[in-house]
C-alpha cells in the first residue's frame, strides 16, 4: 500500500480495559494503520490510568470530544468492590460512560448489526431497530420512602417566591411506599433534538411512546415537547427526506414493534429504554453485535460497542490460552467514527474506507468465518470458528480486496 488515506481532524481515541483493550490494539494494527494515516488524540481510559489521574483523564477526553466533535471509545471497567482490591483503587471511580454522557448531555443510540445466518428471535425483524434511551431523570433520580402506621402523603412544590402548591398523594391507613419522580423540560428537549437529528442522519423514522393517557401531566409533557420541537424545527426537513415522526401509546408501540420489519429509531423514556434495549438486543441474537453511539443535541458523536470488557476472555488470554472474542461491535465503533469524521471533513476516501471495513466484516461472517459466540448461533452450514486474531486477519483479507 503506497499512499495511505489522509485525515484532517484527529479522532478522539478513548482506550479501555481487559479483552477489549487487546482487541483495540489489534484492530488498529491489522485493519486501520495499513490503510489510513491514522490521526487520533489518545486518552487512556484504562482503569490503571484513570486511577493514576484521579479520573481526570475521563473529563479531559470528554472535553476533547466537545472540541473535535467525534470520539471512539473502547469498553471500560466500571469499578465495583471487587475491582477496588483487584486494581488497588484510590476511590470507586464513577462509570466513564456516565461521566462522558453527563458532560456531552447526550443520548445513546444502540443499533444491532445484522448478518445472514443469524436470525432474530422475531423473524420479521429484517432491518435493525435502533433504540434511543433518554438518559436523565424519572425513576433513576427518584426519591422514595417506606412509611408505616398510616398518615398523609403530599406532593409539595415551593416556587422561587415561596408559594406552595400541594397535591394529595394518598391517605395511608397502614404501611406503604411512596416515590417522587421528576424530569426537566430542557433535558426532554435535548433528547427530542438528538433523536430527530439522528433520524435525519440515518434517514429513518422516529417512533416515540409514553403512557400519556394515564399520566396526563408528566408523560403528556414528554409528548408535547416532542411534538412542539418536531413541528417547529424538524417537520420540513423530515418531509424533504421522506421520513416520519410517529407518536403512540407505549403498549401500542410494543405491539407494533413486534409486528414490524424494523428499520426505524425507537425513542424511549429512561426506564422503557433500559428494559427495551435488553429485549431488542437479545431478540437480535447477541450483545457482541450491537453498536452504540452517544449523540449530543449540538451534533457531537461518540462511538462504542454496547458490550463490556469481556473479563472472562481476558483472564484466559492472560493465562496464554487462545480466545475467540467477537470484535465486530468494536470494529463498527471505529468505522462509525471514521465515517462521521470523513463526512464532516469532506474526505470521501475515508468514508469509503469505513464502508468497506463494515462490508468486509459482514462478508467474513456471511462466508462462514466467525468467533465462537456467533458459531453457536449461526445457521450457516459450513462455518469455521476462528480465534480473536484470526478473525481480524480474515476480515483484512476481504478488506484488502475491496480496497484494491
Ligand atoms: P461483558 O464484558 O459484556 O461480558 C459478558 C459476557 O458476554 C462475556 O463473558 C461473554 O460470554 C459475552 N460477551 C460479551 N461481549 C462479547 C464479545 N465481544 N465476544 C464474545 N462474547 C462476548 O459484561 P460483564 O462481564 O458484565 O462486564 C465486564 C466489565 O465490563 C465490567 O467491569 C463492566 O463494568 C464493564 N462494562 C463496560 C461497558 C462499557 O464500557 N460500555 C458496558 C458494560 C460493561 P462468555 O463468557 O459466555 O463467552
Ligand atoms: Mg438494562
Amino acid at each position: 500500500m503506497s499512499d495511505k488515506i489522509l485525515m484532517k481532524t484527529p479522532l478522539v481515541e478513548m482506550d479501555g480495559d481487559e479483552m477489549t483493550r487487546i482487541i483495540w490494539q489489534m484492530i488498529k494494527d491489522i485493519l486501520l494503520t495499513p490503510y489510513i494515516d491514522l490521526k487520533t488524540e489518545y486518552y487512556d481510559l484504562g482503569l490503571v490510568h484513570r486511577n493514576e489521574t484521579n479520573d481526570q483523564v475521563t473529563f479531559d477526553s470528554a472535553e476533547a470530544t466537545k472540541k473535535y466533535g467525534v470520539a471512539v471509545k473502547c469498553a471500560t471497567i466500571t469499578p465495583n468492590a471487587a475491582r477496588m482490591s483487584e486494581y488497588n483503587l484510590k476511590e470507586m471511580w464513577k462509570s466513564p460512560n456516565g461521566t462522558i454522557r453527563a458532560i456531552l448531555d447526550g443520548t445513546v443510540f444502540r443499533t444491532p448489526i445484522l448478518v445472514k445466518g443469524i436470525t432474530p428471535y422475531i423473524p420479521t425483524w429484517t432491518k435493525p431497530i435502533t433504540i434511543a434511551r433518554h438518559a436523565y431523570g424519572d425513576v433513576y433520580k427518584n426519591v422514595e420512602m417506606q412509611v408505616a402506621g398510616g398518615g398523609k402523603a403530599e406532593l409539595v412544590y415551593t416556587d422561587k417566591d415561596g408559594n406552595e402548591t400541594r397535591e394529595l398523594i394518598h391517605e395511608f391507613k397502614g404501611d406503604g411506599i411512596i416515590q417522587g419522580l421528576h424530569n426537566r423540560d430542557d433535558s426532554i428537549g435535548s433528547f427530542a433534538r438528538a433523536c430527530f437529528n439522528f433520524a435525519l442522519d440515518m434517514k429513518q423514522d422516529v417512533w416515540f411512546a409514553t403512557k400519556d393517557t394515564i399520566s396526563k401531566k408528566y408523560d403528556h409533557r414528554f409528548k408535547d415537547i416532542f411534538q412542539e420541537i418536531y413541528d417547529n424545527e424538524y417537520k420540513e426537513k423530515f418531509e424533504k427526506e421522506g421520513i416520519e415522526y410517529f407518536y403512540t401509546l407505549i403498549d401500542d408501540a410494543v405491539a407494533r414493534v413486534i409486528r414490524s420489519e424494523g428499520g426505524y429509531i425507537w425513542a424511549c423514556k429512561n426506564y422503557d429504554g433500559d428494559v427495551m434495549s435488553d429485549m431488542v438486543a437479545t431478540a437480535y441474537g447477541s450483545l457482541a453485535m450491537m453498536t452504540s453511539v452517544l449523540v449530543s443535541p449540538d451534533g457531537i458523536y461518540e462511538y462504542e460497542a454496547a458490550h463490556g470488557t469481556v473479563q472472562r476472555h481476558y483472564y484466559k488470554h492472560l493465562k496464554g490460552e487462545k480466545t475467540s472474542t467477537n470484535s465486530v461491535a468494536t470494529i463498527f465503533a471505529w468505522s462509525g467514527a471514521l465515517k462521521k469524521r470523513g463526512e464532516l471533513d469532506e474526505l470521501p476516501k475515508l468514508v469509503k474506507f469505513a464502508e468497506n471495513l463494515e462490508k468486509a466484516t459482514i462478508q467474513t461472517i456471511e462466508e462462514g468465518v466467525m468467533t465462537g459466540d456467533l458459531a453457536l448461533l449461526s445457521t450457516l452450514e459450513n462455518k469455521k470458528k476462528v480465534d480473536t486474531e484470526e478473525f481480524l486477519v480474515e476480515v483484512n483479507k476481504r478488506l484488502a480486496e475491496l480496497m484494491k
